[in-house]
């Protein structure tokens, strides 16, 4: 096999895809054709090159580099091998749930706007009524197709010869899943007794109900946190993100390769993303923006995906760049996208004097999603270990893990939609743990205005220039010395 030319056309391959995505999401083109993409690069995602490159990874001696490389490539090609064998279902479900409506009270809602729906909805019978129509509509019209998804995914991990499709992604994405969902699991039973005392108190403030009356239709109206909206203006929103990045010495506006595409179109995306086409040297910042908390959060998260691309250093091989272990672009992400519950910036960017509110709202919040995520590994090891005959016996297995994690009546419809393609539930876990001791690093040697400090942006742009050549551990290590500690996560969310 041809090495350098596998990678240049990997990186086209990124690169168009991304490109496509782009257009399609930010409403400058309808169509979506990925279709001619992978026809063009099909050489890419054959048997023979998922067999040349492991092999090749099998024979790499060197501990370093070499080794972290080839390990991507594999990943890349076995991520290719299976979009190739569940191309045909995937499409299948997005033209499905893209032209789903579920009927509510007379409504018609379409299915994916329903949790913004739901979000925006302060009746809380009709926030259930939407769930139960979007719980029967996943059931009926998506049921089979997800099956046949995670069927096939099984049968391409087992036919490339690993004993499950979770020992293969463990493998391939060098994470010791067992350990991990050990560790997250941990860290459940320890904040099990807190939960309800940090939750219940924002729920009976926000939603008017006590934790006893919590149901999952609840929550996207929990996290929307509609009553702080009047702190968050749209017109500071990018405002806001660029004199932060001034403060750590970053001006966007002359940041080569990065577009902030504000603009309105009729089919763009309601919530920012970031596109990063070519990295470093073509990265788009998506918004339309609304206003509101969660509009800040998210356009700050996406920040920090496009910051880290837009100074990862151009001289780094193809994997470093645009392979890796994404928990370390997550987080960079939620490093800035924390700065919008951080009452020191609150208090400088927004003039907020009294954030306890928001502060509150923030921990519960975060405390909700690792406690979901934590029920999430554990159960997609569950899922991803098993055989087809077994499938059926997970939805209640799903509905007990996810409803004692969060104290709520879980449904067991979502059993097979609810999953994170290839254990991304694992890269947003490592994401916080990392990130929290990476802040508390920032803020042991800044101060903790250290997003003011041009100093503490030298430090992150020296992190950011290394791409994902590191996995989370390896980062931290060097960084710090530390080993990636949920108890550090614990400990800032004031529960240790
Ligand atoms: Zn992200």
């Amino acid at each position: 096999m041809n090495l350098d030319a596998y990678r240049q056309s990997a990186e086209t391959f990124t690169e168009e895809l991304m490109r496509e995505y782009y257009r399609h999401h930010a409403g400058l083109q309808d169509s979506f054709e990925i279709e001619p993409i992978y026809a063009r690069h099909a050489d890419l995602f054959t048997r023979d090159a998922v067999d040349a490159l492991r092999a090749l990874d099998s024979r790499a001696t060197d501990d370093g580099d070499q080794r972290r490389r080839s390990r991507m490539l594999l990943d890349f090609a076995v991520e290719g091998y299976i979009g190739e064998a569940t191309k045909t279902v995937e499409e299948e479900l997005a033209r499905t749930e893209a032209g789903l409506t579920i009927e509510v009270g007379g409504e018609r809602i379409g299915f994916r706007e329903a949790p913004v729906v739901q979000a925006n909805e302060a009746d809380a019978d009709r926030r259930a009524e939407i769930e139960a129509a979007l719980l029967a509509a996943t059931r009926e019209r998506l049921g089979p197709r997800h099956r046949e998804l995670i069927e096939c995914q099984h049968a391409c991990a087992t036919d490339l010869g690993w004993a499950s499709y979770a020992a293969m992604c463990a493998y391939l994405k060098r994470i010791d899943l067992e350990a991990l969902s050990g560790q997250t699991a941990a860290f459940s039973r320890a904040s099990a007794q807190t939960y309800p005392r940090v939750l219940g108190p924002e729920l009976r403030r926000t939603l008017g109900i006590d934790m006893s009356e919590l149901r999952r239709a609840d929550l996207p109206r929990f996290f929307r946190a509609a009553e702080q909206d009047r702190h968050f203006p749209a017109g500071r929103l990018t405002d806001s993100f660029t004199e932060t990045m001034r403060g750590l010495g970053i001006k966007v506006s002359e940041q080569r390769g990065v577009t902030f595409d504000i603009g309105a179109r009729p089919n763009k995306s309601p919530r920012a993303f970031c596109a990063p086409v070519r990295v470093p040297g073509e990265v788009y910042l998506v918004v339309a923006p609304v206003g509101g908390w969660d509009d800040f959060a998210t356009l700050f998260h996406e920040g920090g995906h496009t910051e880290h691309a837009a100074n990862t250093d151009p001289e780094l091989p193809f994997e470093f760049r645009c392979l890796g272990d994404n928990s370390i672009s997550e987080t960079y992400a939620f490093l800035m996208q924390h700065l919008v519950e951080n009452p020191e910036w609150l208090a400088r960017k927004l003039d907020l004097d009294d954030p306890s509110e928001l502060v509150a709202h923030a921990k519960a919040q975060r405390l909700v999603y690792l406690r979901r995520y934590a029920a999430k590994l554990a159960y997609e090891l569950e899922l991803h270990g098993a055989d087809a005959a077994s499938l059926d016996a997970l939805a209640d297995r799903y509905a007990g893990l996810l409803g004692d994690a969060l104290q709520i009546q879980w449904p067991t419809q979502t059993f097979l939609s609810d999953v994170d393609e290839g254990f991304y539930c694992a890269c947003y876990l490592r994401a916080w743990a990392l990130e929290t001791q990476l802040r508390s690093h920032l803020r042991e040697r800044f101060g903790p205005a250290w997003f003011e400090s041009g100093e503490a942006g030298e430090v992150l742009r020296a992190l950011w220039r290394d791409g994902q050549r590191l996995d989370a551990e390896e980062l931290l290590e060097d960084l710090t010395g530390e080993r990636l500690d949920f108890g550090f996560v614990l400990a800032d969310l004031g529960l240790s």
